[in-house]
């Protein structure tokens, strides 16, 4: 769930939660963008797009995190208004909640989610396997950034 903090993190420039929103989808590209640490790394190679269930587990488990985090900073923050980093955290999560959900497989031939596919595809850049670690590295470096933003302000 690194997209939903960098996605919270930047929505703070917005005022609207459409920008916001925006903004989630816009920081996801560009975080893709940048080849970082994440399960598929280590079996890409031999599934495909075919998750193999710890995968799940995983993403699982930074969901709650991530929840957990959100739900500290709700109410240790007050200063935050907080329907603009639950719209940047979305917009964050949309792309992938789209072109990886788990009926992927027949969802990507529908209009509009083929597109998303297409695009999120062209975005997403793969991190090589042994170079995991200097993806770890970055991962951190940005994860870190992005919770610093958040309790900054
Ligand atoms: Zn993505």
């Amino acid at each position: 769930m690194p997209h939903a903090l960098i996605g919270a993190a930047a929505a703070q420039i917005t005022t609207t939660p459409m920008a916001a929103f925006f903004v989630g989808i816009v920081t996801h590209l560009i975080f893709d963008f940048v080849p970082h640490l994440e399960p598929s790394t280590f079996f890409k190679k031999e599934y495909g797009d075919n998750w193999p269930r710890w995968v799940y587990a995983w993403i699982f488990l930074e969901f709650i995190l991530t929840i957990i985090f959100f739900i500290w900073l709700f109410f240790n923050k007050p200063s935050h208004d907080f329907s603009l980093i639950i719209w940047g955290a979305l917009g964050g999560l949309s792309i992938d909640l789209i072109d990886h959900n788990p009926f992927k497989q027949r969802t990507r031939q529908w209009f509009g989610f083929k597109q998303i596919h297409l695009i999120h595809k062209f975005f997403h850049k793969d991190l090589p396997r042994n170079l995991w670690y200097f993806g770890l590295i970055l991962l951190i470096l940005i994860l870190g950034g992005a919770v610093w933003l958040l309790l900054k302000f």
